[in-house]
């Protein structure tokens, strides 16, 4: 849900960040939470582009969002195919990436927020503990968020909850 999603992007010519991505982050990061970025890379896999390639990205998404006075503590993806590499515990619905990023940063699933744009995305965090969930809608901009008993939200009503409400109440 951070970029325009087109197939297997690993270009920064081809990267097109999500509009309203990095306002709603900085909702996000004024009410205390930490920033984290969960994504399966299954073109690594399919051999469409490397790792250094999408390490060069990742850097490139960090200085992007560095230059929004965003920081985000961390990228982590999933390089597998299950046709390809066989299964493995990180693929989203997997939950291995978010426990991972718990693990790494100290985070308190219970009372994160995970944000998504597949059900599969969901399907992670619940598997992980979450159970903040929403389901973001909208091709080139972020138009609204399923969220729990919330319902459909426009994004900006989505904002304004999570202002609204601090960490644990969210
Ligand atoms: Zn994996």
């Amino acid at each position: 849900m951070v970029n325009v999603e087109k197939n297997y992007v690993h270009r920064i010519e081809d990267f097109q960040f999500m509009e309203g991505i990095f306002d709603l982050c900085r909702v996000f990061r004024d009410r205390g939470f930490l920033l984290v970025i969960v994504t399966n890379q299954a073109g690594i896999a399919r051999g469409f582009y490397t790792l250094a390639q999408f390490e060069s990205l990742s850097a490139w998404m960090r200085r992007r969002f560095s230059e929004e006075g965003l920081e985000l503590s961390g990228i982590y993806h999933c390089p597998h195919h299950p046709s390809i590499t066989g299964d493995c515990p990180c693929r989203k619905p997997h939950p291995g990436m978010l426990l991972q990023a718990a693990s790494d940063l100290d985070l308190d699933l219970p009372h994160s927020v995970l944000l998504g744009d597949k059900p599969s995305d969901l399907e992670a965090g619940r598997r992980a503990g979450l159970s903040r969930l929403g389901l973001v809608h909208g091709h080139t901009s972020l138009e609204s968020v399923r969220y729990g008993a919330h319902g459909n939200l426009p994004l900006s009503d989505f904002a304004e909850l999570i202002s609204r409400l601090g960490p644990d109440q969210v």
